[in-house]
Order: structure tokens, then C-alpha cells, then sequence
């Protein structure tokens, strides 16, 4: 393949990723999206494997077979909540290669002569490369790991924590500019390494600061650094398809990162400076909260008997127990006997934007009652009962009364303002932000044990 066909080919690439982005941004066009988006990517392989930069062919197909059928295999074992974690570690894949490239680049340029200010952006290229693909590796492991439960959620608060990454900072860019200035090779090296190892380690604290009530944000975060550190290997490689698709992806994460803080009353600033200005400390005691009351699932049946109006509030917990399809069931039940029954859905319930909406659209409940938290949160006040089905986080009272919690400022699903609420979960246990639950032992609020499908079905037999 000609040079000239290959530009050609990127451009009709680049083009299909900006229709890909239009159209994921609305659920009727998002399949559609995912095509022009594929067909891009396929391209864009096509063109970078044939065109004239490419040598060796045969380990290129080799290695893409091996990453193919990985990439296959786990896409279709990964459950609906497992999904952000495989995003994460994806993102982590993009910072290595940067850094991988970064490295590549930097011994690999040194037989082919350059003039000096060519040489000197092509080392800022590699530096910076390498930096922003460190922080993206660790920062989308660490990310990783919390999502998967394997390290806590809750904020890693060591003292001293912002200075120690303003100091990694500073220290970077006086390493940048030995290593650009410098014409010895060895201290060039050991500025490139010791910026590598302060990165990594940098990137690692900035995501362990965050507290879990936070992590929408550090995935799209992620997914914008990653998009960067694409970017920046394009620079390095020549490559203009990957600095547009780097862009592309960069630009978008953090838009989608300050549309998320704004909807979860965050500072951008704040989250993505690994939790700054934040206190979180305060995490609740639950001894210190009083005491809770237990309903049957008799008790629950009855009260929704005699109410007129009812609310469930669906979270993470309904997704674990797979709940969504007997809660279709009662929800059509409740509605035969003249009952008004809502939805109300919280921007962050369970782990995945629009995640409560896919299984409540997979269990076939009508759209018309799924309401957003705007749309529903005046409501609660006129309710009669409303059912939280393994939510937490997401109808926490301390996000209002508590300004020292880590989620205070959150806006919540108000369910505390009804009549009577129940909750639906296996034990006292706190939600993902680890914080402790005041709505629990509200005089209004009764607790209801089990797994989260189990009880529904038991409620189901007692209508
Ligand atoms: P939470 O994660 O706060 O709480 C879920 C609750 O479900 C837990 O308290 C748990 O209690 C209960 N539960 C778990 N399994 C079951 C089961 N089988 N049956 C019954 N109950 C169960 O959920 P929310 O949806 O309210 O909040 C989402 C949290 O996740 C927020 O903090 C959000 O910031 C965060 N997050 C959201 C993402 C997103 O994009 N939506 C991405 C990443 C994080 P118990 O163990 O006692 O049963």
C-alpha cells in the first residue's frame, strides 16, 4: 500500500470515529455508533499493517490473533457488573504501550541523526510519553483492583499526600529538562527511568486517594489519560491517525469526566488532584447510629397492599442478585391492583453509567415509570412506600448531613422523605464509598434481610 492511500485511509478512519463518538452519544443511534466505530478501527489496522512503515507482517498477524482471541474470550465472560473493571485494566494496556513505545522510541532514534531542535521535541515526545503512560498504568490498576474489591475503596489518605504529588511533579519537569538539555546518553537514561518509577508510583497514589463514591469519575478520568497517552504515542511514532484517535478519546473522557463531576456535585479539580481539598473522614458508626428495625417479607407484602404509591429504588446490590425480573413481576402485580408504582434511578447506581436502566429495560419494565433522580426526587414526600433494592450509596442521608462524610455534596435519591422505606440487602455492610448508613435507622426505615432476588420472590408469594 502506497503512502498516499494510506493517508487516505486514516483520514476515512478519523472520520468514521468522530461519527462513532456522535453516535454513542444517544441510546437509539448507539449501535450504530459501535459499527462506524469498528469499521474505523478496521481500517485503520488495514492500512497501518500494509502501509510502507510496517516490516515483519507475519508476527504483527501473530500477535493479533493471540490479543484477538484474548480480547474475545473476555468480552464474553464478563458480566454486566464486571464491566468497568475490564475498562479499567483495558485503560491500563494503553498506558503500558505508551511507555513501551516511549522507551522504543528513545533507543531506537539514536542511529538515525537529527537536528537539534528536532531532537529536542522528539525527547520531550518520549518524556512525556512515557510520563502520562506510567500514570495511566497504575493510576487504571489501582482503579482496577477497587472496582474488583481487591483493594479497599476507601480513600488512601496518607499525610502529606498533596505535597507528595506536587512534589512529584515538580521534580518531573526538572528531570525533563536534564534529560532533554544533557548530551550525556547515561544520565539521560537514569532522568528517563527515575521519572518512570516517580510516575508509576504517582499514578498508583493519585487513584488510591480517591474515595469510591468517586469512581465514576476516575474511570472516564482514566479513559481521558489513556486517550492522551494514545496521543502521545502517535507523536512518537509518526503516526497521524493515532494522535487524532488519541485526541479524540482524550478530549471526550474528560468531557464526560466534568459532566459526571457536575451531576455528582464534584470539583473536576478536585478529583482529578487525587481528592483534593476534600476532608472524608467521617465514615459513620454504625453503634453510634442507633438502632434498626427488621420487616418479613409478610410485613413488606402487606404494606404494599395498603399503599396507593410506591417507589423502587434499584442499585448495585439488584444487579448482584440478578433481582430485575421477579421486580418486574411485583411491579406488574402492585400495578394490576391499582398501585402506582415508579422507578427512581440514581446517575450512579450500581457500576456502570445507565446500568440500572439496561436491566430494568432487559426485564421489560415500562419506560414510562423509569424516572431520573431530577425527575423523581420531589416526589418521595407524596409516597407511601418505597423499596430500596440493594442501593446504598445512592440514598445515603449524610450526603446532606454529614459534611465530613466522603460524600457529602453527592446529590441523593431522597427516599428517607416517604412514609415507609425498606431496605433490601444481606447484612448491616456499607455500600461501595464504605460509609455508614444513617437512612437504616430512621424510625420510618426497616431493614429487610436476604438476598435481594430471594426477597422479592418471597414478596411476590405473600401478594
Ligand atoms: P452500593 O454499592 O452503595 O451498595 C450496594 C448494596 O447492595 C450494598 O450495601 C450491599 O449490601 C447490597 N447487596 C449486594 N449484593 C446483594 C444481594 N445479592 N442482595 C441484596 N443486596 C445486595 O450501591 P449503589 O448502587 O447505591 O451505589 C453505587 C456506588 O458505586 C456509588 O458509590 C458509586 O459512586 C459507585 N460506582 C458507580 C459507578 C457507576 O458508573 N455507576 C462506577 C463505579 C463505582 P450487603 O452486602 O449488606 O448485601
Amino acid at each position: 500500500m502506497s503512502g498516499g492511500l494510506v493517508t487516505a485511509a486514516y483520514i476515512v478512519a478519523a472520520i468514521l470515529f468522530i461519527f462513532s463518538l456522535a453516535g454513542l452519544s444517544k441510546h437509539e443511534t448507539s449501535r450504530q455508533g459501535n459499527i462506524y466505530g469498528m469499521t474505523g478501527m478496521a481500517i485503520a489496522l488495514l492500512a497501518t499493517i500494509l502501509g510502507p512503515d510496517s516490516s515483519n507482517v507475519g508476527w504483527i498477524i501473530v500477535a493479533m490473533v493471540i490479543g484477538g482471541a484474548i480480547g474475545v474470550y473476555l468480552a464474553r465472560k464478563v458480566e454486566m457488573t464486571e464491566m468497568p473493571e475490564l475498562v479499567a485494566i483495558l485503560h491500563s494496556f494503553v498506558g503500558l504501550a505508551a511507555v513501551l513505545v516511549g522507551f522504543n522510541s528513545y533507543l531506537d532514534h539514536g542511529a538515525v541523526p537529527m537536528d537539534s531542535v528536532l531532537e529536542n521535541i522528539h525527547l520531550t515526545e518520549v518524556f512525556l510519553g512515557v510520563f502520562i503512560g506510567a500514570v495511566t498504568f497504575t493510576g487504571s490498576v489501582v482503579a482496577f483492583g477497587k472496582l474488583r474489591g481487591i483493594i479497599s475503596s476507601k480513600p488512601l489518605a496518607l499525610p502529606h499526600r498533596h505535597k507528595m504529588n506536587l512534589a512529584a511533579l515538580v521534580v518531573s519537569v526538572l528531570l525533563m529538562v536534564l534529560f532533554v538539555s544533557t548530551d550525556s546518553v547515561g544520565l539521560q537514561v537514569f532522568c528517563l527511568l527515575i521519572m518512570t518509577v516517580i510516575a508509576l508510583a504517582f499514578g498508583w497514589h493519585l487513584v488510591a486517594s480517591i474515595g469510591g463514591a468517586d469512581m465514576p469519575v476516575v474511570v472516564s478520568m482514566l479513559n481521558s489519560y489513556s486517550g492522551w497517552a494514545a496521543a502521545a504515542a502517535g507523536f512518537m511514532l509518526s503516526n497521524d491517525l493515532l494522535i487524532v484517535t488519541g485526541a479524540l478519546v482524550g478530549s471526550s473522557g474528560a468531557i464526560l469526566s466534568f459532566i459526571m463531576c457536575k451531576a455528582m456535585n464534584r470539583s473536576f479539580f478536585s478529583v482529578i488532584a487525587g481528592g483534593f481539598g476534600t476532608d472524608g473522614s467521617s465514615t459513620g458508626d454504625a453503634e453510634e447510629m442507633g438502632e434498626y428495625r427488621e420487616a418479613s417479607a409478610e410485613d413488606v407484602a402487606e404494606l404494599l397492599k395498603n399503599s396507593s404509591s410506591v417507589i423502587i429504588t434499584p442499585g448495585y446490590g439488584m444487579a448482584v442478585a440478578q433481582a430485575q425480573y421477579p421486580v418486574h413481576d411485583i411491579t406488574a402485580k402492585l400495578r394490576a391492583r391499582g398501585i402506582k408504582v415508579r422507578f427512581g434511578i440514581h446517575p450512579v447506581a450500581g457500576r456502570l453509567p445507565g446500568h440500572m436502566n439496561v436491566l430494568l429495560a432487559e426485564a421489560k419494565v415500562p419506560y414510562d415509570i423509569v424516572l431520573e433522580m431530577d425527575e423523581i426526587n420531589d416526589d418521595f414526600t407524596d409516597t407511601d412506600t418505597v423499596l430500596v433494592i440493594g442501593a446504598n450509596d445512592t440514598v445515603n442521608p449524610a450526603a446532606q448531613e454529614d459534611p465530613r462524610s466522603p460524600i457529602a455534596g453527592m446529590p441523593v435519591l431522597e427516599v428517607w422523605k416517604a412514609q415507609n422505606v425498606i431496605v433490601f440487602k444481606r447484612s448491616m455492610n456499607t455500600g461501595y464509598a464504605g460509609v455508614q448508613n444513617p437512612l437504616f435507622f430512621k424510625e420510618n426505615t426497616q431493614m429487610l434481610f436476604g438476598d435481594a432476588k430471594a426477597s422479592v420472590e418471597n414478596i411476590l408469594r405473600a401478594l
